[in-house]
Formats: structure tokens, sequence, C-alpha cells
């Protein structure tokens, strides 16, 4: 193809106005007539960029009687990126080399280029478009994008065109060519803003939000194709460590080289993408269980072979890897994640370094019954009763968690409440079942099924007390049950809060500063687990503690032991002597109750008396 010999040439400079320098009263309307028209056409709101930008081209094109109206990209190639083509010449997408390109000339040189007659034109005058399609006139303005000139505006004319064109016309073809700069420079900034949310800045890989777009993808894929896979979560094994000892910009280098082990050890069709701090989460497609574990114990592997260069030196790190897959017919991504993140919680307690894998067809784990039954909203309450030892009376009861399969099975918090505890998910069950004792505190006392002393105690974590929001919400509750009950009572409420020790290893200060507007309220405290090793002698001194639970361990040995008969004998004795009520858990028989009363302990609860039961009518 033909080069123009001196690309920035007008050849047929510009006729320098069409005679004169003041224009009739006629072209001056005649040009505000065109640019009203051109400026209807780029505010029409109704049409998306690419066909605002057609209708522009096609007004420019009836305005200045072209034939062909051309938005050409340089790249690689010329590509037609937007056009008014009635005669069909230079279609919407055409691909181009920049040779065969008569606007490569403007984009060289940077500057407009009007030829009136081509076939006269010594570059030109072979071109197919001048051979085959009969074009005479061609205008070429460069399309400024920012500083860089990336696309040409071009039109076209089939009749020749001696004078050449006007200052009024050329100054509205640059108009139009400023417009679609405009344009293309705000499509641009869009795709780069997008393509920005979607990447993780740090790695450069996908970022959660793009992750989960993604999954969606791949489900409907998996359903389309009746395919496989499994999603697995990863996460660096005590990363904490390494920000605490060499610093965040270090940290932030062996995330980065994390990265790029996973990603290049990847199997073709699988992704990667950052899904939290220090957790990736990743995607096989295809993968069976048998394969998937092949495929991350590998990558983790691959991972921990070498240590990572850093800053501070060379550091070896391990992963932990959670591997969830769908339940048969199901292709759910989102329970596969929940199934994965679900093994990497049991990775991590197994020891971490390690991969665990589940399908959503085996049995339940902890973490995850627990997450899907807040989900599902499947928390429900259970109470035991609490007696008096010496009349035997119920006097009291305890609040426990439960949770409801789906196939109505009833899981007791033991087996989920570790779980809660490390997933934080405590604040959340201890905020149901506050609500639920209060409500059905109310009931009861409202129904006189009890009477004002009847106490109701309920666990609560440290995790939920160190939420200001939450017992601020909490009291909030309480004082609209009181003043619904109805019931006249006393500064002393029938509800006990129970804490232990677990977890809370913070200091003392900030816990009675915590418990203080529950006392203010008059709610009371129960040292619960004494004896189990969470409770310390340090909690019953300093804080104003009016019951003592007494761990079933110590209850269930008591008659086997002598020493612990004593231990439970003496506290009793100076609980008595501090104005604290003790009570014993777990007594499942008639004679332990009788030597706990003869000890003094005052309560007493256990399966001697009445299991948990499960409150109806919850909501
Ligand atoms: P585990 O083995 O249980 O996963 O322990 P861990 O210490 O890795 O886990 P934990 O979740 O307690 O701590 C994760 C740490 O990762 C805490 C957080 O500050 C750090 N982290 C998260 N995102 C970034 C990041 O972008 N850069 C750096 N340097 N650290 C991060
Ligand atoms: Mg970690
Ligand atoms: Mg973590």
């Amino acid at each position: 193809m033909m080069q123009p010999s001196d690309a920035s040439a007008q050849e047929d400079a510009p006729g320098q106005g069409l005679g004169s320098a003041s224009p009739s009263h006629t072209e001056l309307s005649r040009q505000t007539a065109r640019l009203n028209a051109l400026w209807r056409q780029a505010t029409r709101h109704d049409l998306g960029d690419a066909e605002r930008s057609r209708a522009i081209l096609r007004e420019a094109a009836l305005a200045l009687g072209m034939d062909l109206a051309v938005l050409g990209e340089f790249n690689e190639h010329y590509r037609v990126r937007t056009a008014h083509d009635p005669l069909d010449i230079l279609p919407e997408g055409t691909l181009l080399s920049p040779r065969e390109a008569v606007c490569q000339a403007v984009h060289l040189a940077r500057a407009p280029l009007f030829i009136g007659e081509l076939s006269a034109h010594s570059d030109f005058s072979g071109h197919p478009l001048v051979r085959e399609h009969g074009m005479h006139t061609y205008a070429g303005i460069p399309v400024w994008t920012g500083e860089e000139v990336e696309a040409v505006l071009a039109f076209m004319r089939r009749a020749p065109t001696p004078e050449c064109f006007d200052d009024a016309d050329i100054a509205f073809m640059e108009l139009v060519a400023g417009w679609l700069g405009h344009h293309l420079y705000q499509a641009r900034q869009k795709i780069q803003l997008e393509r920005h949310a979607l990447t993780d800045a740090l790695t450069g890989l996908l970022n959660r939000r793009a992750a989960e777009l993604r999954l969606q993808e791949e489900m409907a894929r998996a359903r389309r194709h009746n395919e496989g896979f499994a999603v697995a979560l990863v996460d660096i094994d005590h990363f904490k460590r390494v920000n605490d000892r060499y610093g965040h910009a270090v940290g932030d280098q062996v995330l980065q080289v994390v990265a790029r082990r996973l990603e290049s050890g990847l199997r073709e069709d699988d992704w990667l993408a950052r899904w939290g701090g220090e957790e990736f989460l990743i995607f096989l497609r295809g993968a069976d269980q048998q394969e998937s574990v092949y495929v991350m114990q590998r990558l983790i592997g691959h991972v921990k072979a070498q240590p990572i260069h850093t800053e501070a030196g060379n550091i070896s790190v391990t992963l932990s890897a959670g591997i969830g897959l769908p339940a048969r017919e199901d292709a759910d991504c989102q329970a596969a994640v929940e199934l994965a993140d679900a093994c990497l919680y049991q990775a991590k307690s197994g020891g971490r370094d390690r991969v665990e894998i589940r399908d959503g067809n085996t049995e339940y784990w902890p973490a995850q019954i627990i997450k899907r039954a807040l989900r599902d909203d499947r928390l429900r309450l259970a109470s035991q009763v609490i007696v008096d030892l010496e009349s035997g009376q119920a006097v009291a009861d305890e609040a426990l968690a439960r949770v409801v399969l789906p196939d109505g099975r009833v899981i007791a918090a033991g087996e989920f409440i570790e779980a809660a505890e490390g997933l934080g998910l405590m604040p959340e069950i201890d905020r149901y079942i506050t609500r639920q004792t209060m409500a059905r505190c109310t009931s009861k006392l409202g129904n006189g099924v009890v009477g004002p002393d009847f106490a109701h105690f309920v666990n609560l974590s440290p995790q939920f007390l160190a939420r200001r929001d939450l017992v601020e919400e909490m009291l909030q509750n309480a004082q609209n049950y009181c003043d619904a009950c109805g019931v006249s009572m006393g500064p002393v409420k029938p509800i006990v809060f129970e804490i232990t020790e677990r977890q809370f290893l913070t200091n003392l200060d900030s816990l009675e500063a915590d418990l203080k507007p529950l006392l203010d309220f008059g709610f009371r405290l129960a040292l619960d687990d004494f004896g189990s090793g969470y409770s310390s002698f340090l909690y019953l001194a300093r804080l104003p503690i009016s019951f003592l639970k007494i761990e079933g361990w110590m209850v269930a040995n008591l008659r086997k032991e002598r020493k612990i008969a004593a231990i439970v004998e003496s506290l009793a004795g100076f609980a008595r002597r501090e104005g604290i009520l003790t009570v014993a858990e777990c007594i499942e028989d008639a004679e332990t109750a009788r030597i706990l009363r003869e000890m003094g302990v005052n309560l007493g609860q256990g399966w001697h008396f009445g299991r948990p039961e499960l409150e109806e009518n919850q909501n």
C-alpha cells in the first residue's frame, strides 16, 4: 500500500474561507443549525456511548455532505471503532494493517490532512477506497485522548471537492473529533476503573468481588455442562507473626511471593483470587475429590518448598487449605465455599500445614453447623431447670443454645461453641439467646407461671460484652421487656449472666468496665465453670459475683475422690460467708444431690432434675 511522502502535508491546503472573512447571514445560520444538530446528538442520554458516537458521526457526515464517517483506532492494527457507513465500505470492527489505512498519515503526523481529489494524489490514487469504491475527497482529523493520538476521525466523499474545506467546516470537524476524543477517553477510563475494581492492588490477582462474580459464572457453566468442580481456600499459617516480627512491608512481600507461587502452580483451567487478607481462593474446574486434594497438596508443597527471599532475609511459610466440593447434582458455589471455609478451620485446628476436604454430601462439621444455622435461622433456645437443693423446688433455669439441623436433629452447644468462638460468631449467638431468654422471662412472669424471684441464667461471652453496640441494644430490649411485663420488681432483675474466663485473657479492668452497665441495670453475675481451669480466684475476688457455678467434673467425681469433696465443701463455705449462692452442675443422681446439700451447696442442676428442653414457639 502506498505511503504519503509527507504525512503532515496538506496538499490541498484548506481554503482560507470560501471567499470572505465575514460570512453572510445565511452562512452563519447554516453553521449555527449544524452545530445545534450536532449538540443534540452529543447530549442524547437515551443512547449508550457507542450509539451516541455513531449518531454524532452520522450528523456530522450529513452536515458536511460526506458519504462516510469513520472513527478508527491505531494499536497494532487500524481498527474501525465507530462508523457511519451506509455504503458498507468500512464497517465497524474492520481490521487493517496500519499501512493499509489512509488515516495512518494523520496518526503519524498528529495533524489534519485534507485531500480534495484522491485520484490525483500520488500516494492514494491506487488505494482500494479510490479504485474500488470511487472515493474522491478525504478529510482526516487526529482524535486526542488526553495526551495521545490513538484514533483518527475520517470523512470521505465520492465527489471531488476542488475548493476543499472552508474554516467553518474544519472547525466543525475538529469539534466533532474533540467530542469523540472525549468520549473515547471516558470509555477508556471506565474500563481501567473497572479493571481496577476487580484487581487486588498488592498481588495483581482477582480480588474478592471479581472472584464472587466469577464463581457465579462458573456455577452457571458447571450446571450447563454438568461438570464437577472444587473450591479451595488457602490461608498462610501464623502470618501475623511475619508481620509482627518483620513489619508489614515484609509481610506484603511474602504475600506477593505466595500469590506468584500459587499462580505458577495452577493447572491450566483453574484460577486464583485473593479472597481476604492472607487468604486465597482457588477454583479447580472439573476436579473431583482425589484430584483436588492432589492438586492442593502439590500447591502448598510448592509454596513451602523454598524459603521466600525478602528484604529482611529468608522467611519460610506453610499454608493450610480447605477444599469444598458441591453436593451431588447441586453445583452450588456458595455452599462449596462454605465447606472449604469449614475445612480450612479444621485444617488450622488440626495443626496447620495441611489440606482438608469435604463434599456437600458428607456429615456436618462444627464450623459449618453454626455458620449455616445462623444463616438459616436455625439457632434455638433450650432451658434446663435449676432447683433449690434444700426444698427441691425449681427456682431458676439456664438458657442453652441449640442448633436444629434441617433433618430435625438437635445439636447441643458443646458441639459448636468452640468453633463459634474461633470464628468470632459468639456475639451473634449471645444476641439471639439473650433476646429469647428475655422474651421467655417476660411471658412466664406475665402469665404467672413463675414469680419475680425465679432466675434465668444466660451465658455471655466476652466477645459479646466487648461489643458496646450489642450491649446497648440488649439493655434497650431489656428495658422494653420490663416495661411490657408489667410485674413490679425491685432493683434486682431475674436475668443472671454467666461468665467464664475462657478466651478472656485480657485485663480484668476492661471486663469490669464492660460489665458495669449490666450490673447497673440490675442483672446479676454467675461465675461459670468454677474448677474447670477456666475460672480463676482472681475473678471471684475482683468481680461482684452473686452465684458460683461448680463445674460438672468436680460434681461427678465428688463421691470418688475425697479431696474433691473437700474442695467443694470449702468452696461452699467460702461462698456462704461471702453471700454468694453456689450452684452445682451435672448432678445425675439423688445421692450426689444429698451430699451437696449437706455440704451447704444451695442450688443444683443436672439430669437428675431435668434435661435441657427445647423451647417451643421461638422466633
Ligand atoms: P492462622 O495460622 O490461624 O491463619 O494465623 P494467622 O496469624 O495467619 O491468622 P490471623 O488471621 O490471626 O492473622 C492474619 C494476619 O494477616 C493479620 C493481618 O494483619 C495480616 N494481613 C492481612 N492482610 C494483609 C496485607 O495485605 N499485608 C500484610 N502485611 N498483612 C496482612
Ligand atoms: Mg493465616
Ligand atoms: Mg486468617
